[in-house]
């Protein structure tokens, strides 16, 4: 085998799992159709349960140096979320271009000796029992590569997926949008100078959005009548965008540059499976949806940060029967419930009159304190719970909270302790015990003894940040039981622990 995992796409989910891998001492390559990085940006924020992850790497500090703005919350269809009702340090959208995001990670990938092979373009894929092997197209032609599993994180018209000879059921798009990164001149200020996205504050008759992205680029995305005439692969004019500039914040704005352009729809599908035997799916190649409440990149991320630890577990060969298979029982639903909850955005950014009366409905509602939580829970992600096997816990399959603790070395945050990308073992009480409960597994489970308000005597927590097992010291039993499936057989057999007195 050339490598263990072979991952193909070099867009942000495929970076952030071959970061995973590499990080876990995976054998990983990526293979990259473009010879270089576009530059290009279709998503322009990061939502919190994506911070939370990527905080677990110490990716997240140098993402917010790049970032252009903090927004406070987040939007469903520009109807304002407010983040803070969620137990979160990070209750805010970063508005960081997706080029930026994925300029990071490849910079990651050179200090994990993680090779990225780009101008290379899978055609052809076959497996066995064994391995999957890949035909790549590349500048000295055809050439083969073999690994025990490959990964399509391929985008929205992914070659694995098409290979696999499967299908994308759902819904095709009824609205086609154009997003144009724009130079304009505008003597008279009558676009807004700072960013608002992804809280989008137009005319609420309008059919645009505009913000400045950086280097005197605004983005700009439209979707008017005219547009709505057009078919999905006409190329797009500077007229065409100029005319619903002009449409949208008047005559005194004049377009003086398009650096990129592209028509898209709100489309709306999902793979039924997301594991084929040793090919799997992640990201835009599983699911795609409209980008409303900024939604795409974040699943993709979070797919890659599932997804990673389970493949590099199978590889290592320690991962219990089925581990693998929780990527898509997992992260399947998290994306349906995207799905749904876009084409309901969908329903609310069509501005004839009775949409509008039901986005005013939901603008009333979304007044509602409770209301807006559940809905900011959806977008944001902080909501998402695994339906995970023991015994309950209101902690059980939801992400660790980031708190604050003090140990015997000083304050640390739980964050902090998941950085060698193993799973964690962190007690409040009774040391001792879950010491000796999980020292067979500690070359993958770290070990952590703090004060703190956990509201739990210990937490397991996987490698992603999940809470898989929460309980007290009379519980350690149903501790070892959830250490073998999360973490495997242990590496030296247990002596029995036993509940002190
Ligand atoms: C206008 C717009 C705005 C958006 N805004 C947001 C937002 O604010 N927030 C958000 O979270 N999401 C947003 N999204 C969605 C987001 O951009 C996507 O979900 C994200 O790019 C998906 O990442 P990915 O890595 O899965 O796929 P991609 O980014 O599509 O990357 C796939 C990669 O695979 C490569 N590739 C394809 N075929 C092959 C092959 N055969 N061999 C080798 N390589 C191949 C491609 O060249 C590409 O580099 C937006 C999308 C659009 C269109």
């Amino acid at each position: 085998m050339n490598a263990d995992v072979i991952v193909v796409g070099a867009g942000p989910t495929g970076l952030l799992l071959a970061a995973e891998l590499g990080l876990a001492g995976v054998r990983a390559v990526v293979v990259e159709r473009l010879a270089r990085r576009s530059g290009q940006s279709k998503a322009l924020g990061i939502q919190p349960r994506s911070a939370e992850a990527l905080d677990l790497r110490g990716l997240l500090e140098p993402l917010m140096d790049r970032a252009i703005q903090r927004v406070d919350g987040g939007h469903f269809a520009g109807l304002r979320l407010d983040y803070t009702a969620w137990n979160t340090r990070h209750p805010y959208s970063i508005g960081i271009p997706q080029g930026r995001v994925e300029a990071l990670l490849e910079e990651r990938l050179g200090e994990l000796d993680v090779q990225v092979l780009r101008g290379h373009e899978v055609t052809a894929l076959s497996q066995d029992a064994d391995g999957v092997e890949a035909t790549l197209l590349g500048p000295g032609g055809e050439s083969r590569l073999t690994a025990r599993f490959l990964v399509g994180c391929d985008g929205g018209r992914s070659t694995v997926r098409r290979l696999l000879g499967i299908g994308f059921p759902g819904l095709d798009g009824k609205l086609l949008s154009v997003v144009a990164d724009i130079t304009i001149s505008d003597p008279d200020g009558a676009v807004p100078e700072t960013w608002t996205l992804p809280v989008m504050t137009p005319d609420k008759t309008g059919k645009g959005y505009i913000a400045p992205i950086g280097d005197g680029v605004h983005r700009f995305l439209f979707y008017g009548a005219e547009q709505q005439r057009l078919s999905r692969d006409a190329p797009i004019t500077e007229e065409e965008v100029r005319r619903a500039l002009q449409h949208e914040f008047g005559p005194g704005v004049r377009l003086t540059g398009v650096r990129w352009a592209s028509r898209f729809t709100d489309a709306s599908r999902q793979v039924e499976r997301y594991r084929h035997g040793r090919i799997l799916l992640a990201g835009d190649a599983a699911h795609i949806h409209s980008p409303s409440g900024g939604q795409g990149l974040n699943l993709g991320l979070q797919d890659a940060f599932n997804l990673g630890w389970k493949l590099a577990a199978e590889t290592a060969g320690w991962a219990h029967d089925g581990l693998l298979d929780t990527y898509h029982s997992e992260r399947h639903p998290v994306a349906a419930r995207v799905l749904a909850n876009t084409r309901a955005q969908a329903v609310l950014l069509v501005h004839d009159e009775e949409n509008l009366a039901l986005r005013g409905i939901m603008e009333e509602l979304l007044r509602v304190p409770e209301a807006n939580r559940i809905v900011a829970g959806m977008i944001s992600g902080l909501d998402i719970r695994h339906d995970l096997p023991g015994r309950p816990h209101h902690l059980l399959g939801r992400h660790v909270p980031n708190l604050d603790l003090v140990t015997a070395s000083g304050p640390e945050r739980v964050a902090r302790l998941l950085r060698d990308g193993r799973g964690l073992l962190l007690s409040t009480a009774d040391e001792a015990t879950f010491a000796k409960a999980a020292e067979p597994w500690s070359a993958r489970i770290g070990r952590a003894h703090a004060q703190a308000e956990l509201g739990a005597d210990a937490v397991l927590v996987r490698p992603d940040g999940y809470v898989c097992w929460a309980g007290s010291v009379a519980d350690v039993s149903g501790l070892a039981d959830a250490l073998a499936r999360w973490a495997g057989a242990p590496a030296r057999p247990s002596s029995p622990v036993t509940t002190p007195e």
